[in-house]
């Protein structure tokens, strides 16, 4: 069995695959890639598919770097660059990552440049780096951008010694010794505060770190990584499958005590984990809480972060490798593949994960090379919901009621995924004349998330897609107002006309929503519509469930009582997740079928039902005699072993 595959033998295949010509200078790793740096770049136009040819026999991916005597002075790339991209393009910036050798370019229709990439590279000997300019400006997609330029240093340094550990020797697995460890700690038989660890007899990760946002910052907040005496130091990786909280609101705390390896994430959950990381910190500040990590703590995070293209496999320990797959719950959320000891055990990890189209995404990916285990969320293993056109229609009604009565209805929401997927609603109703064209109020956190969807249209659905590559912005419409700051919010309630409001948070634990809340729940004019799941403990909940009268502390530290006299509504078709028939769903379709399959991200009913509807239609799913477990907190699996 052969593990690892060491630098003197990736060396020897290059050397020999490598024309002479390209006068080699010197390889590095660089994180899970292959650095091969080179004189003359000019076989890449001559042998062009030679690199990929070189992956393939290594089984690594290889970047082309160059010597820095050949990168030409950045005023000659500029002129070279203004001659050979054509206006169509639509280059809105050109800067030059010095350590790296990249030439970073942004630009309004990528693909144009990315034809001309080698040409660049052997012209000019500056690697393009091709960034897409979003029809929507996203301040924090600049920021992360300026961020890796400035530290590009670190970045390089921190690559390489993440290489140095990918492909360090490995003692127990060459020898066919190994074992796959999982233990939970947090998402057992609750909804929050998602983590595994994962380990193995050479490596140990999570996959997804957050936080339980129904409880504040008590400790059961916390996955308890703390009571089972792991040091964040001894970590090799951290792996998010999506941007939200309880997902990954609490990787930046990892590096607060001492965490060196390396995040992978898609890289727009990169961009939605930033943004959502900073306005957490934020909204701790304005409250006066103390969070648990600070600002430099998420910026590590970020230098310290691999983003990963869906269906790549890369080396992410000396015996683990991850491939992400679509999850269709939220922009670049995945489903984690983990080939752990060539073959020796296989896992897939759902995080959360929608069996069924949405308006913003395709549905799940359910092929996989190989599955022994399965991780699957249950967060709606109990119930059925109504079908999106249902749900999309009760809305629109619900919102006519209301702007006949010249009320506003607000819609609280969480910014990441549903409040995209409203606004497409909305905007299209109103294009189609299906609502009157009235004013959307849109809360800047909002706007900032929905920017980020319109830099990724691969990862959207194929229409939505199309639309934006065509020009078309599907999340906007003429009657969409941009809200900044808090001032405009009581105006904007005691204005006569009708209109809807867009903001967050989806549970009400805070931000512009609860200040709506506040302002709009004396109005039986008004209606408060809810669009996502609301987990136990928030006021999000307790409203739904019945609550109309709800306590406060105001500014001046006294209680104040809001009586709610608007129309309070939940509308469940809109969710992210599966619901009960798609998560059976799920496993029928998946290729192949695991023996084992372990149910978290549910609370105890959903979860137990769940648990037993398999055991019930196991022969219908076609599982045969699969094991179905239901871990407690901190419970630990041995899932394979040869030790
Ligand atoms: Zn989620």
């Amino acid at each position: 069995m052969s593990f690892n595959i060491d630098l003197s033998y990736i060396r020897s295949v290059i050397i020999k695959l490598l024309p002479p010509t390209a006068q080699l200078t010197r390889l590095e790793f660089e994180g899970p890639e292959i650095a091969v740096y080179v004189r003359n770049p000019q076989f890449l136009l001559d042998q062009g598919d030679i690199a990929s040819h070189i992956a393939k026999l290594i089984k690594k991916r290889i970047v082309i770097r160059t010597d820095p005597s050949i990168r030409k002075p950045e005023k000659e790339v500029r002129e070279y660059l203004k001659n050979l991209v054509p206006p169509e393009a639509g280059v809105e910036s050109i800067e030059f990552d010095e350590v790296l050798g990249e030439v970073v370019i942004k630009a309004k229709n990528p693909q144009i440049i990315e034809a001309k990439a080698k040409q660049i590279l052997v012209h000019t000997g500056w690697r393009p780096k091709v960034i897409r300019a979003p029809p929507m400006r996203s301040k924090i997609f600049e920021e992360i951008i300026h961020g890796y330029l400035a530290n590009s240093d670190y970045r390089l340094r921190f690559l390489r010694s993440l290489g140095e550990a990918i492909h360090r020797d490995v003692l127990l697995a060459k020898n066919g010794n190994n074992f796959t460890r999982v233990t939970f700690l947090g998402a057992a038989q609750e909804v929050g505060r998602s983590a595994i660890l994962v380990e193995t007899a050479e490596s140990k990760l999570l996959l997804d770190f957050g936080l339980n946002p129904g409880r504040g910052l008590l400790s059961n907040a916390f996955p308890r990584i703390d009571l089972l005496g792991i040091d964040p130091e001894d970590l090799d990786a951290v792996i998010v499958t999506h941007a939200h909280l309880d997902h990954a609101g609490l990787v930046p705390y990892l590096f607060k005590y001492g965490f060196k390896g390396a995040v992978y994430m898609t890289e727009a959950t990169r961009d939605l984990t930033t943004l959502l990381l900073k306005d957490f910190l934020e909204i701790a500040e304005r409250e006066g809480s103390e969070p648990p990590f600070t600002l430099a703590d998420v910026e590590k995070m970020l230098l310290h972060t691999i983003t990963l293209k869906y269906n790549v496999v890369t080396d992410i320990a000396p015996d683990i490798r991850l491939t992400l797959y679509n999850a269709g719950h939220i922009l670049g959320s995945a489903i984690v593949h983990l080939h752990i000891g060539n073959g020796f055990h296989n896992i897939v990890y759902t995080g959360d994960v929608k069996f069924g189209k949405t308006r913003l995404l395709d549905r799940a990916d359910y092929e996989f090379p190989r599955v022994d285990t399965l991780i699957m969320e249950s967060t709606y293993g109990a119930t059925e919901q109504p079908k999106r056109e249902e749900a999309e229609n009760q809305l629109l009604k619900i919102i006519l009621d209301t702007y006949n009565r010249r009320g506003k209805v607000l819609i609280p929401t969480l910014s990441v995924g549903r409040a995209q997927e409203i606004m497409v609603i909305l905007a299209d109703a109103m294009r189609q004349g299906r609502l009157p064209k009235m004013s959307v109020y849109i809360e800047g956190m909002i706007h900032e998330v929905t920017a980020i969807h319109t830099s990724y249209p691969e990862l959207l659905s194929k229409e939505l897609g199309k639309r934006l590559k065509n020009d078309e912005n599907p999340f906007d419409f003429e009657t969409f107002i941009r809200v900044e700051g808090r001032e405009p919010r009581t105006e904007i309630v005691e204005s006569s006309e009708p209109a809807i409001i867009i903001a967050t948070s989806g549970m009400l634990t805070g931000g512009p929503a609860v200040e709506y809340f506040k302002l709009m729940a004396p109005n039986p004019n008004n209606a408060m519509v809810f669009v996502n799941y609301q987990v136990e403990g928030t006021l999000g909940r307790r409203i739904r469930d019945g609550a109309r009268e709800i306590a406060f502390v105001n500014e001046k530290g006294k209680v104040e009582i809001i009586r709610i006299k608007m129309e309070v509504y939940s509308i469940e078709g809109f969710s992210g997740h599966s619901d009960k028939t798609q998560l059976l769903d799920y496993i029928k379709h998946m290729q192949p079928k695991p023996s084992k399959i372990v149910l978290v991200h549910g609370e105890k009913n959903a979860i137990l039902n769940l648990s037993r509807e398999i055991e019930r239609k196991k022969r219908y799913l076609g599982i045969g005699d699969a094991i179905v477990l239901v871990p407690n907190l901190l419970d630990s699996y041995t899932l394979a072993y040869n030790i």
